[in-house]
């Protein structure tokens, strides 16, 4: 039973028919829809991407702004809150990539979106098992919600402070917060990945780029069209309305590709510069980036979705009031790094090859020596809900850049990253 209910909170809910309703009445209005409303009425429609920025990380009445949005209460739960297991492999990692590298003697681990620090946390225990990792991590966080890096902040320090904003750190400094984890290890809060001091870093990015914005084009007899967002005074059941942009715009002359098959297309060219950033990064100062999350390469269409209380949701349904997502696009994603001389990219595979390969299974094992009953089952759940291919297994993708590297001669060690090769247990 708990692991059915703990099946349905995940963000692969099925329709529940609440996309019906009556005729002619419109679905509700927030804040955000006001303000919307206003600038379309002022400057005609904008594009998906403007809307789904403003819906996600509009300042005053952005989805992600003001409240919890995880868990039973909120709206999705994600792999790191259903087990410590994902966050301690991904440690194990950042571990193995530190070696790599030669063992620098400092090392960022940077983290975008860390929602209530979860993955974080369950990241720094490990660390601490490594007694030669002792004084070499420092946390960077970009988090762009005062609320999240609030409860961050809390769960990584231990301390409540609702004043999240450090007045230090403020005042046209990047890092808009630091502090220290209970075990001491420096953190720093940032709004935006190029505030990030240079340095090695493993840069960690889970179910983050589903939540940049996209652009939607569709195939039309005249050419490529941009599906733009208007208001709708008509009878259509939101205020809001997709158009077809009746000539090319900047975007779908810009971010489409020569040769793509599909008719319907979606680009996040906001994932793209963030990539070549992070692969620039890499190549420069060493270390090596893993992007988690649901995707696919390049074979799907329309994926642009909303998710409240842990069902679908219909995009233009009361702004604000739900998470926008849609699927990442690796296939793009390799071919922005594409033109980056020396770094390779890994994958996508599976959520569950990758955890297999890090030992998920050893990790189950020993977890369970010293837990009761119930605890057991919960192990138990959490890994058949994150690596069972009908659950989140297979939806969820792992991807990597690295530096290209060569093994030492006469060496067999893997140049991959670990998790796309299967890792030797002693
Ligand atoms: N990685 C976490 C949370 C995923 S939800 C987990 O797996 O549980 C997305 C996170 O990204 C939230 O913390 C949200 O506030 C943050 N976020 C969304 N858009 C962002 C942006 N443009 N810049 C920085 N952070 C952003």
């Amino acid at each position: 039973m708990r692991l059915l209910r703990t099946f349905l909170k995940v963000r692969t809910a099925v329709n529940s028919g609440q996309f019906l309703r009556g005729l002619h009445q419109k679905s509700g209005e927030t804040e955000l829809l006001k303000q919307l409303r206003s600038k379309l009425k002022a400057t005609g429609p904008i594009t998906v991407a403007d809307y789904m920025r403003d819906v996600l990380t509009n300042p005053a009445a952005g989805y992600y702004m003001h409240k919890d949005v995880f868990g039973t209460q909120g709206d999705f739960i994600t792999s790191p809150e259903i087990s410590q297991m994902f966050g301690e492999l991904l440690g194990v990692w950042c571990v193995n990539e530190w070696m790599l590298g030669g063992s620098p003697r400092s090392m960022q681990v940077v983290e975008l979106g860390p929602g209530r620090g979860t993955l974080a946390q369950d990241m720094l225990r490990v660390f601490q098992q490594f007694p030669m990792m002792q004084g070499v991590v420092s946390l960077h966080l970009v988090e762009v919600s005062p609320k999240m890096a609030a409860m961050q902040e809390e769960r990584l320090t231990g301390v409540i402070k609702e004043d999240n904003r450090d007045n230090a750190a403020s005042g046209g400094d990047a890092v808009y917060k630091k502090r220290k984890t209970k075990a001491g290890v420096p953190m720093s809060w940032y709004s935006d990945i190029h505030d990030v001091p240079q340095g090695f870093s493993c840069y960690i990015a889970h179910e983050f780029l589903d939540a940049l914005p996209v652009h939607k084009f569709q195939r039309t007899p005249q050419g490529w069209r941009e599906v733009l967002v208007d208001v709708d005074d008509g009878e259509g059941p939101h205020h809001l309305r997709f158009v077809l942009s009746p000539s090319p715009t900047a975007a779908s002359k810009g971010f489409i590709q020569a040769g793509e098959k599909r008719d319907h297309l979606e680009v996040c060219p906001q994932a793209g510069v963030l990539v070549q950033h992070l692969a620039d990064r890499i190549a420069e100062h060493g270390g090596a980036a893993l992007l988690a999350d649901y995707g696919h390469d390049g074979t799907k269409t329309d994926t642009l979705r909303g998710f409240r209380n842990h069902q679908l949701h219909e995009v233009l349904q009361e702004p604000g009031s739900a998470d926008l997502t849609a699927d990442v696009d690796f296939s793009y994603l390799r071919h922005m790094c594409a033109c980056k001389e020396k770094v390779v990219t890994y994958g996508p595979i599976t959520q569950r090859e990758f955890l297999e390969n890090m030992g998920i299974e050893l990790r189950l094992q020993v977890l369970q020596r010293n837990v009761d009953e119930s605890q057991r089952k919960d192990l138990l759940s959490g890994y058949d809900m994150l690596t069972n291919p009908d659950k989140m297994g297979d939806r969820f993708k792992f991807f990597s850049i690295t530096r290209q590297r060569a093994p030492p001669k006469g060496s067999r060690t893997p140049t991959e990253p670990a998790g796309f090769y299967t890792l030797e247990f002693q």
